[in-house]
């Protein structure tokens, strides 16, 4: 066992503070993981505040982990001792079922996600990247781009993964016109990846305060939705919209911006129920769908493509004593475009 320092909250009420956890000993497959950096996610903020109703206390959140192999179990064969990995959503998963054998880790019954889950015994919590180390099965590791700098790399195995397997599903690329919603931790790589895909990327944000940063990320199109006449001029343009906004919006009004046959894909998680009208869908032949993540060859080949793109994220580095605050300006916005935790701030 390894007394690893960590920030948790202990309650939905509670801001994250200094913790102890205890990480398990290395087994023969298991990787042990110096945590250099870790992102902070919307989801992360969504499940310390238990606003899906299924959160676990006390919690170490943080599943954007990036570090250094500390240790390589017995049989471990594809890390070594000074490799740079990451470690995303998933931790484990049934291996059995269809879903696990086709590579769907994500879609398993059983899944063990990095934190706010529990292990297959049904009884240990997982504890997330939000400390200095965590064990992790090898099969769960992923192997990071050696061209990429590693703080900005960490985003990618949430936000990354969770854009570029929606737009690979729904093959983004040239010709296609792909439209955003919502330009924040997950908007902007769904930017990046899209235009490197040579789709027509256009966002579609509150106002018109993050349209040079679109741009400058690789938009095509820019449209403030708070204006009056955005909804109308854009009638019949997607193939493929991504909403990724975490709070509530009318979905109905977006489904009209599809052309026949286009695709919303929900990945944003607001706590309340949506009404969706049939009208929306019916006319235009549109499909509301939703996408969680990906799975781990998928995670892995998300990482090569970006690797091969130069494609990494946008951060702001934060010490880990700040992440309340941190919590605070993402709720607001006030974040271009994802909060980074360096962990050398807890050691
Ligand atoms: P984020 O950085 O906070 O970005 C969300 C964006 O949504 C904001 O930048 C904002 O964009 C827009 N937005 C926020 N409040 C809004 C409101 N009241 N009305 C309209 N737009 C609003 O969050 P994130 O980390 O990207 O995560 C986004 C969502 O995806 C969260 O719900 C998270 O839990 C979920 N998520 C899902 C998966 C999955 O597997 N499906 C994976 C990771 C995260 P503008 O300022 O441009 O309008
Ligand atoms: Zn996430
Ligand atoms: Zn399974």
């Amino acid at each position: 066992m390894y007394q690893t320092k960590a920030y948790a909250a202990k309650s939905a009420v509670s801001p994250l503070a200094p913790f102890e956890i205890d990480r398990r000993a290395v087994g023969p497959h298991d990787v042990l993981i110096d945590i250099r950096f870790c992102g902070i996610c919307h989801s992360d903020i969504h499940q310390v505040r238990d606003e899906w109703g299924h959160s676990l206390y006390p919690m170490v959140p943080g599943h954007e982990i990036v570090g250094i192999v500390a240790q390589a179990g017995a049989q471990v064969k594809k890390f070594k001792s000074g490799d740079k990995v990451g470690v995303g959503c998933l931790v484990e998963s049934c291996r059995e079922c269809s879903e696990c054998q086709e590579g769907y880790q994500q879609y398993c019954d059983h899944p063990v996600f990095t934190y706010s889950s529990k292990e297959k015994d049904g009884k240990t919590l997982t504890q997330g990247g939000y400390s200095t180390r965590i064990v992790v099965n090898e099969d769960f590791v992923l192997r990071l781009p050696e061209n990429l700098p590693m703080d900005a790399t960490a985003p990618l195995l949430c936000a990354g993964i969770t854009t570029y397997s929606p737009l690979r599903h729904w093959k983004a690329g040239p010709g296609k016109k792909v439209g955003v919603i919502g330009l924040g931790g997950l908007g902007h790589m769904a930017v990046k990846i899209a235009h490197a895909m040579s789709a027509e990327v256009s966002v579609l944000s509150r106002s018109r305060k993050k349209e040079t940063d679109a741009k400058r990320l690789g938009a095509a199109g820019y449209y403030a939705m708070g204006e009056e006449e955005a909804f109308g001029k854009l009638a019949g343009t997607f193939d493929l919209i991504l909403c990724t906004v975490s709070a509530d919006v009318d979905w109905n009004r977006y489904l009209k911006t599809l052309k026949r046959d286009g695709t919303m894909v929900v990945l944003g998680v607001p706590p309340e129920a949506q009404a969706v009208q049939a009208e929306n869908l019916i006319f235009g032949r549109h499909s509301l769908s939703g996408s969680l993540i990906g799975g781990i060859r998928e995670t892995q080949e998300m990482l090569d493509f970006c690797g091969n793109h130069g494609i990494v994220s946008e951060i702001e580095i934060i010490p880990i004593q700040k992440v309340n605050e941190a919590y605070e300006r993402v709720i607001k916005g006030d974040v271009k475009f994802r909060f980074v935790i360096d962990l050398a701030s807890l050691k």
